[in-house]
């Protein structure tokens, strides 16, 4: 064999027709750790492995008697320890005078291998970094969810504190501070745009007598159903609270003195005429109605005189605090 060829940058085998070796260059050798007659009129085949046969044979043999050569067969051969060693094979059938022989160049796959490898697993790598990103978005929409939970049921949770903050426990009335709030802010409405309100003071006569005679459960009781009376006879924007005691108070918007007088008079009638399990009960009404130099202190006061007023002219009555005036 030519120099050239023994040391050529490529294996260089020759074999029959049936696939005997006839010759091969030194760089397969050296390659595969082979001496010459460690592989001269051997089989190819048998430094294959079984899969790299089929394929030897269903591929190899067919394009070879087809085409007369074949191009770029992916094949793997056995070197002398018994390692895989992957190549590109080239071949071509020549007719020496009269001898078919077939010429096979050999590319030592090894390098684009190790770079397909490393591709895949960059690959793969950045699948699974994908994959972690998507369930990390995942996780952080979950917990997205859970913060938002949270806060509707913190929220929910706040109006639930500051309805039983402004609440009176046992007639489910506003209670005196959310009254007191109120009562500021429509005085502060007055003020700004001149939208008057009357303030009412119920307060139930000789309610003592009752706690006194039936027990206190029972006055309770009457508390209660006094409480639904009064809310059941209010409109929305009233606003209908428990002062203390037996006493409540209500804040009428739009309402002035003679209307509230009418309002006032009607709700003592219906009290007076409900039934009641200690017999008949009534109540006592004073009445103000907001004036320009009003402040929630003084339209207290007035309501509060006509009150006592109602009280001392007999009670179940109605005053309102301008028919005191001198
Ligand atoms: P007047 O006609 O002058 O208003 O007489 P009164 O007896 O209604 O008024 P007084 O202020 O003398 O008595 C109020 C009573 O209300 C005294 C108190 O024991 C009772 N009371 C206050 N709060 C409650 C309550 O929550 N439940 C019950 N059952 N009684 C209460
Ligand atoms: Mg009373
Ligand atoms: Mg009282």
């Amino acid at each position: 064999m030519d120099k050239r060829l023994q040391y050529a940058p490529c294996g260089y085998i020759s074999i029959t027709h049936e696939g005997l070796i006839t010759d091969v260059n030194q760089t397969f050798l050296d390659k595969m750790g082979y001496t010459k007659a460690d592989l001269v009129q051997k089989h190819l085949e048998s430094i294959m492995s079984m899969a790299n046969k089929l394929i030897f044979h269903s591929y190899f043999y067919p394009f070879i008697n087809l085409n007369g050569q074949v191009e770029e067969l992916f094949i793997s051969l056995k070197d002398s320890g018994g390692q895989s060693i992957p190549y590109l094979l080239n071949g071509r059938r020549l007719d020496n005078e009269g001898t078919e022989i077939i010429d096979c160049i050999l590319m030592q796959m090894g390098k684009r291998i190790d770079y397909e490898n490393e591709l895949r697993s960059a690959k793969k790598q950045i699948e699974e970094a994908y994959l972690e990103k998507d369930q990390a978005l995942v996780k952080l929409k979950q917990l997205h969810m859970e913060i938002e939970q949270k806060q509707a049921e913190l929220m929910e949770m706040n109006a639930l504190l500051v309805e039983l903050s402004t609440t009176d426990k046992l007639t489910g009335l506003k209670n005196r501070r959310f009254f007191q709030e109120k009562l500021e802010e429509h005085i502060d409405l007055y003020r700004r745009t001149g939208q008057p309100f009357s303030l009412l003071i119920v307060d139930i006569d000789h309610f003592k007598k009752i706690n006194d005679t039936y027990g206190h459960q029972t006055g309770d009781q009457v508390l209660e159903k006094l409480a639904g009376i009064l809310k059941a006879h209010s409109r929305k924007e009233d606003v209908a609270a428990r002062y203390g005691g037996e006493e409540f108070v209500l804040i009428l918007p739009n309402i002035d003195a003679p209307e509230s007088k009418i309002i006032a008079e009607n709700l003592r009638h219906i009290i007076a005429h409900s039934t009641w399990e200690t017999g008949s009960l009534t109540v006592s009404i004073g009445i103000a109605t907001i004036t320009a130099n009003d402040s929630d202190a003084t339209i207290i006061k007035y309501a509060d005189k006509a009150l006592y007023a109602s009280k001392e002219n007999g009670r179940n009555r109605v005053t309102h605090s301008m028919e005191l005036l001198p």
